[in-house]
């Protein structure tokens, strides 16, 4: 579908973080030729201003805003232009996040615990505190925020990661239940091994290292970041209305059985 097709987005005004690159992209790009007007978020203001372009050549709508989640003011200020540009918000998907160093717990530098919590899970409660009142003032909304297969299994040597991501899952949770009274409905993704810029990181981007993490997938691949995309639009849409405080997994079978 293009943009300017009747989607399931079409009128509705979406918010989304880490939109730069990866899973971010190709959930502002799904929104967008769903009929949605979107707001790119990210630190990285030439890849976040290359997705706003991206969007425009599809014939949607998109404003780009330089942000650093996890900074509050930085946070509301990206949510002010949101409202200045587009009048409301709808839909936010929450995230923008970062890796840790493979280390094990007691390895790990204090600096390195702050930085990944801060960017991993005090990010989402930023985005939440500055978009619930939002959509309080618009009748109601979605929210989905990224959490991971290590948010809810225990993986080796990611301590502070797991730390932000358990958190993710339990703060969708509470916030589910905090405002599905008010019709904001609050989900959480976990996504499994999914080719993005991070995970080239991750791999040091070469076969041996693809591989390595390939066999961790029943499936034998890595997940593609418009499959998280897909779920993500899934989640916020009136399909899954019943869909409440829900931590979906998108894995490809990765966690199924640990
Ligand atoms: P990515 O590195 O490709 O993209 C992440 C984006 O977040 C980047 O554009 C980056 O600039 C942005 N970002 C980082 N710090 C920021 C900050 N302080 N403020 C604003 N933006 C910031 O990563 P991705 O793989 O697309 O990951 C997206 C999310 O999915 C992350 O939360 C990640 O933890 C999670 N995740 C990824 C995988 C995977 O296999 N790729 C698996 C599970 C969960």
């Amino acid at each position: 579908m293009t943009t300017g097709q009747k989607g399931r987005y079409t009128g509705k005004v979406a918010f989304v973080t880490g939109a730069a690159n990866g899973i971010g992209r190709a959930t502002a790009l799904a929104f967008a030729r769903e009929g949605a007007s979107v707001v790119v978020a990210d630190i990285s203001e030439k890849g976040n201003e290359e997705t706003a372009r991206m969007i425009g050549e599809l014939g949607g709508r998109a404003l780009s805003v330089r942000c650093d989640v996890t900074r509050g003011e930085d946070v509301k200020a990206a949510l002010d232009k949101v409202v200045e540009g587009f009048g409301r918000l709808d839909a936010a998907f929450n995230n923008a996040g970062a890796e840790q160093p493979v280390k094990a717990t007691a390895d790990l530098a204090e600096e390195e615990w702050d930085r990944i919590i801060r960017v991993n899970l005090r990010s989402v409660f930023l985005c939440m505190k500055y978009e619930i009142p939002l959509m309080l003032r618009n009748g109601g909304g979605t929210i989905v925020n990224t959490s991971s297969g290590a948010g809810i299994v225990a993986v080796k040597r990611q301590g502070a990661y797991a730390a932000a991501k358990f958190g993710v899952t339990g703060l969708s949770k509470v916030a589910a239940r905090d405002y599905a009274q008010w019709n904001i409905r609050v989900n959480a993704v976990c996504p499994g091994i999914i080719d993005t810029p991070m995970m080239e990181r991750f791999t040091g981007g070469t076969p041996e290292g693809r591989k390595r993490v390939i066999a961790q997938e029943p499936v034998g691949r890595m997940g593609k970041p418009e499959e998280i995309a897909a779920t993500v639009l899934w989640l916020c849409s009136d399909e899954a209305a019943f869909v409440v405080g829900h931590a979906m997994v998108v894995d490809g079978g990765q966690t199924v059985g640990l």
